[in-house]
């Protein structure tokens, strides 16, 4: 699977932490990443993630475009709920088509972890 990360700033630190819980199952896929949450995680925890534009610049669109290509099965998204951001519409965009392309998304930790779980227990994800 091509799984996408992405984490708002007040995020970034939850989603490195989660990630090296789950490196096992995230390294057994292709990882790709809005800009800085890519390069922290390339940093961070020894995962091999491929950064695209960040956030506030498209990085978002960029996502969406891959999963509108379907380049991009699923989603973990730690959004920050407490701050507004200068590229709510590229976020409202790349929630949109998650739905509309049926891809699973995943906006916080818990979630994130039921959603690799139920990739992994399905098949659908290798590790
Ligand atoms: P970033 O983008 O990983 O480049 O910070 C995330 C975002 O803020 O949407």
């Amino acid at each position: 699977m091509r799984i996408a990360l992405i984490a708002h700033d007040d995020e970034k630190d939850e989603l490195i932490d989660w990630a090296l819980e789950h490196a096992d199952v995230l390294g057994a896929n292709e990882l790709i990443a809005t800009g800085t949450t890519g390069g922290r995680l390339n940093d961070e925890t020894g995962l091999d993630v491929e950064p695209l534009t960040s956030g506030p610049l498209g990085g978002d669109l960029e996502i969406g475009a891959a999963i509108v290509a379907g380049d991009c099965d699923a989603l973990i998204f730690f959004r920050d709920p407490m701050t507004a951001q200068p590229h709510e519409p590229d976020i409202s965009a790349l929630l949109r088509i998650c739905d509309v392309r049926g891809v699973p998304l995943a906006t916080n930790r818990a979630s994130a972890t039921a959603l690799l779980k139920g990739l992994v227990d399905a098949g659908s994800a290798a590790g």
